[in-house]
């Protein structure tokens, strides 16, 4: 038990904290190969759970999911200029299809008369291959919009990795549109990051700030970058999703165009939007303690845990059977339920265990809750226990279960609302900043006094907010107008 509770407290070393849970909640460890993670069950679980109701999302909006190619031809990643100029520094190449045993016989080397005539890029995000095909499939109107997601891994060759946050290899979905017209197109952008908003504060009790990304974050190929930004308990950004209008740059570099109703022939219009398994760390980081995960009940492997306490096999078995009752009609109302009866462990060691596991609500069940008709109830989020009659208990489980999805969101509310302050100077910036948390301050809109604020303060530009207050004012480095106030923080 002692080791199940060795976490670094939040307090004493926030980013060994966060690597320590990721490793002893059993979500994901390091592998054999440099930035890349292997996702364990657990971790999975809630991959799972979050690709299921983003999917069932996208199709309610029109989407359709499709698969193209893991390899990108090199010729095909240098058609759009922006694009590969920021992708071309963290890209894997294939430059050979066969290994063959080396002239000492002990082991395998690359065959050079295997060389690819054409180098392959492993994707790092899949515009290129995806416009190359859309080529031939949109001729008119008619074809259009077409909206397509993949479910699919990408590579980026990132120098500083963190499980989860940011790997060489992730999980994601992109969702690639084309349109007929520029404002479909801009309205398709903004409902992927309105349905961005509301997974993470709905299912992931995660309050996200909505905006649009300076040109310097900006997407490379994108004519505009919409992005959700979340704040994590050390006071850090993180970038939870990204939505990018790609104007015709896509359909220009791949020649793809349609006929127009009218009769003419013109550029298609693009999008393309995409979440990572990075979303699991933002849900860790987002609401988790030092005694271990706390999950969302809409996203956790499973929402209830039921340990029973026991001393001889016959008291075992009577609280085997009241239990499958409760379960069944846990799962009756749509709950997910583990029971663990496990005998080789003792319930201590359980509580802990399913503690460092986030799950919600905990059950346990004793010989004596059975005589007086009671039973333990405790919350995750809260750490609070109470004994309640065990009639309706499941009533009254699905019920705490809405409570504490929306006591989480709260926390985080009100967590982002206490570190979120509005600075007008410059100086003031600067020692604001080292307490973390969002700034609101007034920038002149240029690349270089951003560029010059991350320089001397490590902080970035998160968004240009879409919603709150639009009042101009003066740029709090050159005094230069500003058009309204945006969030400054620094992140992961
Ligand atoms: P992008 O295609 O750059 O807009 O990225 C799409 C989403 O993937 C972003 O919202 C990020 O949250 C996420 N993402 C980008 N790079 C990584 C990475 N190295 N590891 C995990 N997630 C990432």
């Amino acid at each position: 038990m002692a080791e199940l509770k060795e976490l670094t407290p939040r307090s004493v070393d926030y980013s060994q904290w966060y690597q320590d849970l990721v490793i002893k909640a059993d979500m994901a460890e390091n592998s054999a190969v440099r930035g890349c993670m292997v996702i364990k069950p657990y971790g999975y679980a809630i991959w799972e759970k979050m690709q299921a109701e983003l999917d069932r999302m996208f199709k309610e909006t029109g989407h359709q999911n499709a698969y193209f190619p893991l390899f990108i031809p090199k010729s095909f990643l240098s058609k759009e200029a922006a694009h590969v100029e920021g992708f071309a520094k963290e890209c894997a190449v294939v430059t050979h299809y066969r290994l063959k045993a080396d002239s000492e016989g002990k082991g395998v080397v690359v065959d050079p008369a295997a060389k690819l005539e054409e180098e392959l890029i492993v994707r790092p995000t899949s515009e290129t291959i995806i416009w190359s095909t859309y080529k031939n499939w949109i001729q008119s109107y008619r074809d259009l919009p077409l909206l397509i997601n993949q479910w699919a891994n990408v590579v980026r060759w990132e120098m500083r990795t963190r499980l989860f946050l940011r790997t060489a290899e992730f999980l994601w979905q992109e969702g690639h549109t084309a349109h007929a017209t520029e404002s479909e197109a801009l309205a398709e952008t903004k409902q992927m990051l309105e349905v961005y908003a509301s997974f993470a504060e709905n299912f992931m009790a995660m309050p996200v700030v909505k905006g649009v990304k300076s040109p310097n974050e900006r997407f490379a190929g994108a004519v505009e970058t919409f992005c959700i930004e979340g704040l994590m308990q050390d006071g850090k950004a993180l970038q939870a999703g990204t939505s990018h209008f790609l104007g015709q740059n896509f359909a220009k570099a791949f020649d793809v165009t349609f006929a127009t109703k009218e009769g003419n022939r013109d550029y298609v219009w693009a999008t393309s939007w995409g979440v990572s398994t990075r979303l699991i760390g933002a849900l860790i980081m987002c609401h988790s303690d030092d005694n271990g995960l706390v999950l969302p009940p809409k996203l956790a492997p499973y929402q209830v845990v039921i340990v029973p306490i026991y001393r001889s096999e016959e008291q075992l078995a009577q609280i085997d059977g009241k239990v499958a009752e409760i379960v069944r009609k846990l799962r009756a109302l749509g709950v997910s339920v583990k029971y663990d009866n496990n005998d080789n462990k003792k319930p201590g060691w359980k509580f802990a265990e399913y503690e460092l596991k986030g799950v919600p609500v905990r059950l346990a069940l004793g010989a004596r809750d059975l005589d007086n008709g009671t039973i333990e109830i405790a919350r995750r989020d809260t750490l609070t226990k109470e004994t309640r009659s065990i009639e309706n208990i499941e009533a009254y489980v699905k019920a705490l279960l809405d409570e504490i999805q929306d006591n989480i969101y709260q926390k985080a509310f009100n967590f982002r609302t206490s570190v979120t302050r509005t600075v007008d100077s410059y100086e003031e910036f600067k020692v604001e900043i080292e307490k973390g948390g969002f700034l609101l301050a007034h920038w002149d809109g240029t690349p270089e006094t951003e560029e010059l604020i991350k320089a001397e303060t490590k902080a970035t530009i998160r968004c240009i907010p879409l919603e709150g207050d639009k009042t101009p004012g003066k740029c709090m480095v050159t005094g230069k107008p500003s058009a309204q106030r945006v969030y400054f923080a620094r992140a992961y």
